[in-house]
């Protein structure tokens, strides 16, 4: 019984990339993504772990894996140097706080926003969310984690919509966080199918480039 069981652990492990190189023809890759995340404000490592969570969560939902690497400059920005081309699958997302947002961040309940849907880069503001959670349904670190899912799939959808239900809602009501724990914040089926086709889409793009003579 034992080695009837151990059968699915192996093709499991043996599910690899690095696969190509023998000849076994590829798989589809599973669609993944990796943020590059600036933490401006000097963020815990716990707090920030915590935050990372939550967002992987609800990407994981979409059926997308998310990795995130810290970024160099806890608050760069060279505005004329694109730091990615618009087919990799590694995006920015920076923790700012308002003042650092300056006059990009308009209305005073705003959590987050794009900076730019081509590189890929998007900011969260943590004092915004701290306040918001204070009074709110929700905890800070699991705020955060909601603001850089709705940030990151704004990037990955490559619009700035909002939808009427989930994660990609305009407003989050205090009812909906409340209730996020039976998952309502989470993307629609949709949305989930369009960011999985993008990645993969980005995926093969990179493949192609990286193939050529
Ligand atoms: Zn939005």
């Amino acid at each position: 019984m034992g080695e009837f069981r151990a059968v699915p652990v192996l093709l499991l492990v043996g599910f690899h990339p690095a696969a190509d190189a023998c000849g076994i023809p590829e798989a589809i890759p599973e669609p993944q993504i990796t943020v590059n995340l600036y933490n401006g404000i000097n963020l815990s490592s716990g707090d920030l772990q915590r935050a990372e969570r939550e967002a992987e969560r609800i990407f994981l939902y979409a059926g997308i894996q998310v990795g995130w690497i810290p970024g160099m400059l806890a608050a760069g920005l060279d505005r004329n140097k694109p730091m990615v081309q618009s087919n990799a699958v590694v995006l920015q997302l920076r923790i700012w706080t308002r003042r650092m947002a300056g006059k990009r961040a308009t209305g005073s309940e705003t959590l987050g926003f794009c900076l730019s849907l081509d590189n890929g880069d998007a900011v969260v503001l943590a004092d915004a969310i701290q306040k918001r959670a204070v009074f709110g349904a929700t905890n800070f670190t699991d705020l955060l984690g909601l603001a850089m899912a709705h940030e990151v799939g704004h990037l990955l959808l490559r619009s700035m919509s909002h939808s009427v239900a989930g994660i990609m809602q305009a407003r989050w009501t205090e009812k909906c966080l409340r209730e996020d724990e039976r998952g309502f914040l989470r993307f629609t089926p949709g949305e989930a199918a369009l960011m999985r086709n993008e990645i993969r889409h980005r995926m093969g793009l990179k493949r192609q480039v990286a193939s050529l003579p």
